[in-house]
């Protein structure tokens, strides 16, 4: 007699279902998935005790025959592949046939399904992995899926649930999501007899995040999509005073599935790096549509994690996608928002073109990109054969392309030395001169520095500063990072330093107070790490410095200049601190105040 032994079918049911079912929300998704592949148009979720004593999801999707329900308990039972090919473009959420025998091996577990060509319906009872009963009984069409008691057979995993709110908010978590990527399904949660969640069927995605975010968030996102050669995207990024101080806001889908990406994440974060402020996180969602073939979701039992096959060029297009969305227009702060009507869901998106030319004080752009507006289709993937018509959802068509023509926008007006005003097709822009132009100053010297082509301008007289000990404890460091800036700066003896160059660019500002002030930043911020960090803190604070003040009159030349500049750079609206450097006032709103509609 050998040692080794085939389990037993409900014992490895019950290994199994710690991968898949690791907590009630993970019930909640397969059973949704499970619904939302059956071409259900409603889904309604009931929990009690955070899901812990009971867990039903009704939908009124295709159900299932007699022997398919009793089938659909088994383990690696599935109707959605059947080869190993089908398995390299899965285009349904579920595909391994572990979901329903795992679940019913960690639960009390009851199945009522009918299809609509049966008078009735069928009814499955699992207790802890062991089937009770099947029967024939009254059902609607659509399945029911009652989970009760989670884990009651192995306390062990009970004891690692948390709280109920914490268990229910993973819930409402996950059924936001399902609810973004499936406008056209209506979805509703109850809670201990109380609704949570309601949101009923529609057309588009920010129709749907206006119901479940509700109307401000819809208001302050920009949506975009855009066809890349692998990956089409279908984005909402929040504007940059719309932030938020946790990255709960950043959900990404692969093909309608809500997936977890270090690789998405840390493109988001490298996009919005200079953007904003210290704390503070962009609300992105981000919609990836990529031809399954080139990614591999079976890497993750409950399929949160997915591979891509060419990572390189999905961080660079969403990259793209979203340095767009932030040139777009809709990006630029609104003056004065309550007065301006929800507006109506947006599918194009404007942005300024990039290069613009000074030409009798008009803006002339030449270089347009001769873009052709990209548009694709979203579409759910057909599944079942013979329900292709439950499956397909709306084809909707999106298109984004910057469309705004900067030929039209006019200098209109200088204001307290400090505003500089255009006028662009049917909006006022307020632009910040200092602001622009220490966005535009640190543009260059940054990428100045990349190339590593600064170039210095020596002084004619050099200039001496005395410093303090603790600046001078910093002053090796501090000395190679100027240097790297373009300054050229000399020890002199004793606690003397005398400042020979200076960047280029630098040409406004008290040189000796800045330089000191860099080297005080050195001192204060330098921890023996991370000198790459100091050195953006360094450029940002040069820029800051030697940019035109507020206050400094400028000729229409020099304002004109620094327009044609601030459009070159690849940040027009946002200072490397956060701050914006143009506000946008609608003629709408204008109109609206004046009463002229
Ligand atoms: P998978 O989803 O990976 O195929 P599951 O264990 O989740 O595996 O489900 C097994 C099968 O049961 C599915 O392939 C499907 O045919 C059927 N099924 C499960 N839930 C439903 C449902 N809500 N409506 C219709 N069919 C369902
Ligand atoms: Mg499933």
């Amino acid at each position: 007699m050998g040692k080794i032994k085939i389990l037993p079918e409900n014992i490895a049911n019950k290994i199994a279902a710690g991968e898949v079912v690791e907590r009630p929300a993970s019930v909640v998704k397969e059973l949704v998935e499970n619904s939302l592949d059956a071409g259900s148009g409603k889904i309604t979720v009931e929990v009690k005790n955070g899901g812990k004593e009971l867990i039903r999801v009704i939908d009124d999707g295709a159900g299932m025959t007699y022997d398919d329900a009793v089938l659909s308990v088994e383990r690696h039972a599935t109707s959605k592949i059947q080869s190993l090919r089908d398995l390299e473009s899965i285009t349904t959420l579920g595909f391994r046939g572990e979901a329903l025998p795992s679940i019913a091996a960690v639960s009390r577990f009851e199945l009522v399904t009918r299809t609509r060509e049966s008078i009735e319906g069928t009814r499955v009872r699992v207790e802890g992995g062991v089937r009770r009963d099947v029967e024939r009984v009254g059902s609607p069409i659509g399945t029911r899926v009652t989970v009760s008691n989670l884990f009651y057979n192995i306390p062990a995993r009970r004891k690692f649930l948390k709280s109920n709110v914490t268990e229910l908010d993973h819930i409402i978590k996950y059924i936001t999501s399902a609810g973004l990527a499936h406008p056209q399904v209506s979805f509703k949660l109850i809670s201990d007899d109380k609704t949570i969640i309601e949101a009923r069927r529609c057309d588009t995605v920010i129709e749907r995040i206006h119901a479940l975010y509700g109307r401000d968030f819809a208001e302050n996102v920009v949506e975009l999509s855009l066809g890349f050669e692998t990956v089409k995207l279908h984005a909402f990024i929040g504007k940059p005073e719309f932030t938020k101080s946790s990255r709960d806001y950043q959900l990404f889908f692969l093909n309608l599935r809500p997936i977890r990406s270090n690789l998405l994440s840390s493109a988001v974060g490298s996009a919005f790096k200079s953007i904003l402020p210290k704390g503070r996180y962009p609300v992105v969602i981000l919609f990836l549509e990529v031809d399954p073939k080139l990614v591999d979701v079976n890497v993750h039992p409950a399929k949160a994690e997915v591979r891509f096959r060419d990572e390189r060029s999905i961080y660079s297009e969403v990259m793209r996608c979203l340095s767009m969305a932030m040139q777009s227009q809709e990006y630029i702060p609104l003056m004065d928002k309550p007065v301006l009507e929800a507006k109506k869901t947006k599918v194009e998106t404007t942005a300024y073109p990039r290069k613009v030319e000074v030409e009798s004080s008009v803006f002339k752009y030449l270089d347009r990109q001769k873009q052709e507006k990209p548009t694709f289709t979203f579409s759910r993937p057909k599944l079942l054969p013979g329900e292709s018509d439950q499956w397909q959802v709306r084809q909707k068509e999106l298109s984004a392309t910057p469309s705004i023509d900067l030929e039209n926008i006019q200098l209109k007006a200088r204001l307290f030395n400090t505003y500089i005003v255009v006028e662009a097709e049917n909006d006022v822009l307020f632009i910040d001169q200092h602001i622009a132009d220490e966005r535009v100053i640190y543009e260059k010297l940054k990428s100045q520095m990349e190339q590593s082509a600064v170039s210095s301008q020596g002084l004619l007289l050099p200039l001496t500063v005395e410093l303090s000990p603790a600046q001078m404890s910093a002053l090796d460091i501090a000395m190679e990072l100027l240097t790297d800036m373009g300054f050229e700066l000399e020890r002199f003896g004793g606690r003397t330093v005398i400042i020979r160059a200076v960047p280029a660019l630098m040409q406004r500002g008290d040189i000796k107070q800045i330089v000191t002030d860099l080297i005080d930043q050195v001192a204060s911020s330098y921890n023996g790490q991370d000198k790459l960090k100091l050195q953006e803190e360094l450029l940002i604070m040069s820029a800051c410095r030697s940019a035109i003040q507020a206050g400094d009159a400028l000729t229409d030349a020099e304002a004109l200049r620094l327009l044609k500049e601030l459009f070159n750079t690849s940040q027009p609206f946002m200072c490397p601190h956060g701050r914006p450097i143009i506000v946008r006032m609608n003629r709408a709103e204008l109109d609206e105040r004046f009463q002229r509609k």
